[in-house]
């Protein structure tokens, strides 16, 4: 098959009858908009993760549509859409808090990445530049320019705009694995499959479309997502999708840190991070998104660092199932906890205080790592902080204990203590006592904390740190350290 010519056999139609997807499955909104396309006298189809997961009896996370209708031709016909991206134009429709995206099909010549956070631009960095009418930037949309090339360049020759658009059987050759090209058609509810995706659904096998060098070469994230599909649906990549990692694994270190970042926490943030984690590693890719992690991970001969990680990955992958909230932040410290331990401790012997040790550690492993993954501020400083933070919990006099139960970053604190604690990375008594002392009553608190003072503390591990009038004596960082 040759994706690369746009060559375009007919599909195979599995009829409604012989597939098992039935529209009590589909999101109503999705539907309203698939029937007003059909009635508008245009093609419509679900495409993409939701015909999979349909397929597989799993809830699917959104439903994209892809249709013949221009976005233009869209936005005209839905009063709640408006159209976004700047590279690639497609249509929002937005029903309250659902978002259902519909893409105008697009020919086999135009670039693969089809979404605007495919660009590592984000809906909200083109609303940015949307104006009241959402045209971008005052490129005002010619009306009937549309359907067909319409492209734009900035002055250094970047590509800004390019939509060319096309025909279902071109928009098919675009997408990555054969498990994501399959389309639902609100005609008469059939499957179309151009690409055997069917039976790979059936054998839960991941598949590119086309030949898989090319492919990977042409967005080396597809590596990424091939990981992710695996811990996300238990699939198996096949092996012709699995070679090339050896080899290309290298081309994820040209991919913008932003849109890592956005691949970063769709592996690790949507409910199966422990596994993404695992099998990042075993195909040999974890090192081109965390490499200082992975080569701690190597070195390491006690395991700490690893323990911390896939606990604080079970950990997150639990709150998800839960629907309690969860933050990159969080997964960042955890990531980083092994080399930030090391770069700590060096300083710390070369004489920085520990605080000041961990937070510089930080900063040198942070601005290591946002030349891969960027890390943004707002994670960032927290993180430098909830890592800091954590000698403060071999305090436990009196006033201290109290006053850093009131401190904004505690819980965060706290919950990585746990993680470290649970890892064997901190004594279990030292945690203990902190979970203690928040279930009890303010003036229980002051009771506790006062009782402690000076004495009472000595099951924690090693020496205590107390102050001094002379000179200061630091200990390390991190008890394990
Ligand atoms: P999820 O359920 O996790 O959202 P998904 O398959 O819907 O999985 P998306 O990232 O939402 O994944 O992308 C939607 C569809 O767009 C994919 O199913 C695929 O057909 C296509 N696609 C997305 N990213 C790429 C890419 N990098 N290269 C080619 N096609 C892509
Ligand atoms: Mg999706």
């Amino acid at each position: 098959m040759d994706h690369q010519s746009g060559a375009a056999p007919s599909p195979v139609i599995v009829e409604r009858a012989d597939h098992p997807v039935s529209r009590a499955q589909i999101s109503g909104n999705a539907l309203k908009v698939l029937y007003r396309l059909r009635d508008g006298g245009y093609q419509a189809f679900l495409v993409g993760g939701c015909v999979r997961d349909l397929l597989i009896g799993i809830q699917p996370k959104d439903f994209d549509i892809s249709t013949d209708a221009s976005p233009e031709e869209v936005r005209r016909l839905f009063r709640n859409s408006r159209l976004i991206g700047r590279r690639f134009r497609l249509a929002h429709v937005r029903f309250g808090q659902q978002i259902i995206e519909v893409a105008t099909f697009r020919a086999s010549g135009a670039p693969m990445a089809i979404d605007p956070d495919l660009d590592g631009i984000t809906d909200e960095d083109a609303d940015e530049n949307l104006d009241e009418n959402g045209d971008i930037d005052g490129n005002v949309a010619e009306p009937g320019d549309s359907r067909n090339h319409d492209r734009l360049h900035d002055d250094r020759g970047r590509l800004l705009r390019d939509n060319v658009y096309g025909t279902i059987d071109q928009d098919v050759w675009r997408r990555d694995f054969t498990c994501n090209a399959l389309y639902y058609n609100i005609e008469d509810f059939s499957i179309w499959d151009y690409v055997g995706g069917v039976e790979d659904i059936r054998s839960r096998t991941i598949r590119l479309i086309g030949d898989p060098e090319t492919r990977y070469r042409e967005d080396p994230v597809r590596m990424l997502r091939a990981v992710r599909f695996e811990a996300k649906l238990g699939f198996t990549i096949h092996e012709s999708a699995r070679a090339p990692f050896a080899t290309l694994a290298g081309l994820l270190e040209h991919i913008p840190p932003a849109r890592l970042l956005d691949e970063f926490q769709k592996l690790f943030l949507a409910g199966f991070g422990r596994r993404s984690f695992d099998l990042l590693r075993e195909h040999g890719l974890l090192e081109h998104l965390f490499p200082a992690t992975a080569a701690h991970l190597a070195a390491e001969k006690d395991g700490m660092a690893l323990a911390i990680i896939r606990a604080g990955l079970a950990n997150t992958d639990q709150r998800v199932a839960e629907g309690r909230p969860v933050t990159p932040m969080f997964l960042f410290a955890v990531m980083l906890f092994g080399p930030v331990s090391a770069a700590a401790q060096r300083r710390f012997e070369s004489g920085a205080h520990p605080g000041v040790a961990i937070a510089e550690a930080v900063d040198e492993v942070v601005s290591e790592q946002n030349r891969r993954i960027g890390i943004p501020k707002r994670y960032s400083i927290p993180m430098r902080e909830l890592l800091a933070l954590q000698p403060r919990f071999h305090r436990r006099e009196g006033r201290r204990a109290l006053g850093f139960l009131a401190h904004p970053r505690f819980r965060a604190a706290y919950d990585f203590l746990l993680l470290r604690a649970e890892a064997g990375a901190e004594h279990p008594e030292i945690a203990r006592w902190w979970t203690e002392l928040q279930s009890l009553a303010p003036e229980q608190q002051r009771e506790r904390a006062g009782t402690e003072t000076g004495g009472g503390q000595e099951s924690g591990p090693g020496p205590r740190r107390r102050r001094r009038r002379g000179g200061r004596r630091h200990r390390a960082p991190n008890p394990e350290t």
